[in-house]
């Protein structure tokens, strides 16, 4: 079993794996120092959003209308003022989010008129869950965004918004380790196995507001658009996942624990320069190319919380 400090368990979520395996030195900076940039992302943004006014829409007989005005406008609201890596692409995206949420729930497939299940006393929504890395005094961290009842047993239900949809994106489905963990998770705390997970992605406008197109304007073009493109638009697929499949992410997860334990024990963190502008910039290539100057770190904030996204009040 791998020896963990007294004091400073290793938690692993999806994300901070993945930023591990990217490159450990971008761990150490975001999940051990807790830095945050900033400047907010406008992808993690959205994102977050739509997910609140889906939950919405699952866990309440509640209109749109209301959705809209009552969830994502105060949602969006709280988010205003905040720096963005880009301040337009937000605003068009913000303004697009009534228009994926409207036309998403005219054409939700078979999901339409379900609402998350019951277990015992508790609504099955944004569920998040603490359990055991075999092997490991480790702890695997998540939420879930929803759980259903159908006839044949309870189903996992995931959603997420992309920019692109592809065939690359569907075809990794099928191995996606979020898919596996959520699997792995829902079989632990609910009273009998999942079927599978419902996959729900959303794609993000990719039009902006043209130069005469006032705000309302490019709100009702999009509408429009999403109500007249759902399958460019929305993409609803179910997946499986075996005890294989659990088995090697189980050893995934403690092949990680035991990497970022022994990169506590060296106080050495690897920097995968290959990554540093892969995907994007990283957002810690200021602080891996300047050092850490004061000027370098007034653009970061130190997080009081190793995972804020798993916060009662807002979705992975
Ligand atoms: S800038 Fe490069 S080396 Fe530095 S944390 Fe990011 S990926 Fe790693």
């Amino acid at each position: 079993m791998v020896a963990l400090k007294v004091g400073k368990p290793v938690t692993i979520t999806h994300s901070s794996k993945a930023a591990f395996l990217d490159c450990p030195h971008k761990y150490y900076l975001s999940y051990e120092r807790l830095l945050s940039p900033v400047t907010l992302s406008t992808n993690l943004v959205i994102g977050d959003v739509v997910h609140r006014g889906l939950a919405a829409i699952l866990s309440d007989k509640t209109t749109i209308e209301t959705v809209i005005s009552d969830v994502i406008g105060p949602a969006l609201d709280a988010v205003r003022s905040a720096h963005f890596d880009d301040p337009e692409e937000f605003e068009a995206h913000a303004t697009a989010v009534d228009a994926m949420i409207v036309g998403w729930s005219e054409h939700r497939g078979f999901l339409k008129d379900l609402r998350a299940a019951r277990v015992g006393e508790r609504q099955m929504i944004e569920i998040p869950f603490d359990v055991s890395i075999p092997g490991t005094a480790a702890r695997l961290l998540g939420k879930m965004d929803a759980i259903v009842s159908l006839k044949d047993g309870y189903w996992i239900v995931e959603h997420k918004t992309a920019g692109q949809l592809g065939e690359g994106y569907i075809k990794r489905l099928a191995v996606d380790d979020q898919v596996t963990n959520y699997f792995y998770a829902a079989s632990q705390i609910l009273p009998s196995k999942p079927v599978g997970v419902i996959y729900n992605v959303l794609r993000k406008p990719s039009a902006r507001p043209t130069k005469k197109e006032t705000l309302s304007q490019y709100l009702n073009r999009m509408v429009e658009d999403y109500k007249a493109r759902p399958d460019f638009y929305y993409y609803q697929t179910k997946l499986y996942r075996d005890s294989d499949s659990v088995k090697r992410l189980c050893n995934s997860l403690k092949y990680v624990v035991e990497d970022i334990q022994r990169s506590r024990d060296r106080s050495f963190w690897v920097r995968n320069t290959s990554n540093c502008t892969r995907m994007g910039t990283c957002s810690f290539l200021p602080i891996c190319t300047g050092g850490e100057l004061p000027e370098v770190m007034a653009r970061y904030v130190v997080r009081e919380e190793r995972h804020p996204e798993l916060k009662s009040d807002s979705a992975d």
